[in-house]
């Protein structure tokens, strides 16, 4: 294969010496102890990849173990009712990673009979299987060479290689994709992959990295022209609009009224305190709580009201069983605590 010239630097390892290089360190300081890298499966390493994107290790942890002991397998996560789905996922945030767990379980049930097929091409048909997931797939199940390209490779590559251009522009993407692609090693892409994944987590991290305990730096772009504090470049930030919503209350000593939300809605089919297209003509205002989205901030403001006989009570002590958003949950925990 051609070598790409995507980026700047003619100091770069090749990338036989790059990978054997990030072996032989994943090796002696790499992370072995992560609870979804002792006997990984496919079906375990599935789990683990969509939990932890955008999700810190340490959050994950406890998850991770959770859902395990309800769900051990696709089968079983395939048959799992979906409340209970989204109430184990309760506090993860990012709902429909939970949602797209439970279609690509099924997916495989039904379409692979229990078992995630090899292909990165046939991973990508399986719900909520991105490039990342179905390379982190091949890699850590399968120990096959494929590229993956998470937020940790593209910080160390950007660095690496001097790879200019905003970070995730499509532009600084390709370069990416392409030089993960060149340099994933034919062997032992196992490790190879967790080497670049532990080097973006503990090395090369965003702020201060570790550049003297780096087993790449006499070779890197940005440490050898002092540019590390420049790469990638940043896209520079946009405020965020507001956006206001209104939610009614009606509870007691024994419950709260809660309704299921639609799936085209916020939160989709998650359960939440019912809410009102527009602003109540004179309701009691009972609090008020916020939010931040990845494209809003949110200012929501929760007034009294009698909800119809028909709408479902909850009990207190039911809570934990039903799929909230971690605001909702937050507020009515403040609401109980008061009674
Ligand atoms: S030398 Fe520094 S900037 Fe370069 S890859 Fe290593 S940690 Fe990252």
């Amino acid at each position: 294969m051609t070598k790409p010239n995507t980026y700047q630097t003619t100091l770069a390892l090749t990338p036989t010496q790059f990978s054997e290089c990030l072996k032989t360190w994943q090796r002696e300081h790499g992370r072995h102890n992560l609870p979804w890298q002792q006997n990984p499966t496919p079906y375990t390493v599935l789990v683990s990849e969509i939990m932890l994107q955008q999700t810190q290790v340490a959050t994950v942890i406890p998850y991770y173990h959770r859902w395990l002991q309800h769900f051990p397998t696709f089968q079983a996560l395939a048959a799992a009712n979906e409340d209970l789905v989204l109430a184990l996922w309760q506090g993860l945030g990012y709902y429909s990673r939970a949602r797209n767990l439970h279609r690509a379980a099924r997916y495989v049930v039904d379409q692979f009979n229990s078992e995630l097929p090899h292909s990165i091409n046939a991973l990508r048909e399986i719900p909520g299987v991105g490039p990342y997931t179905a390379g982190a797939i091949c890699s850590f199940a399968f120990d096959l060479p494929a590229p993956l390209v998470d937020g940790n490779v593209k910080r160390l590559f950007a660095r690496y290689f001097g790879i200019t251009g905003e970070v995730n522009s499509t532009k600084f993407n390709n370069k990416v994709w392409q030089l993960a692609e060149h340099y994933t090693p034919p062997q032992d892409n196992r490790i190879y992959a967790q080497a670049l994944l532990d080097m973006g987590a503990t090395i090369c991290t965003p702020r201060q990295p570790q550049c003297t305990q780096c087993p790449l730096q006499t070779t890197c772009y940005a440490r050898q022209t002092q540019c590390v504090d420049k790469l990638p470049e940043k896209k520079k930030p946009t405020p965020l609009p507001t956006r206001f919503a209104w939610f009614g209350i009606d509870y007691n000593a024994t419950g709260v009224v809660l309704v299921q939300r639609g799936t085209d809605a916020v939160w989709p089919r998650l359960w939440c305190l019912p809410e009102f297209l527009n602003a109540p003509v004179a309701a009691i205002e009972h609090g008020q709580f916020r939010h931040v989205f990845s494209h809003y901030k949110l200012t929501a403001t929760v007034v009294q009201f009698k909800a119809p006989a028909t709408n479902t009570r909850v009990a207190w002590d039911d809570l934990p069983k039903f799929g909230l958003p971690a605001p909702i949950k937050r507020y009515l925990a403040k609401v109980r605590s008061n009674l």
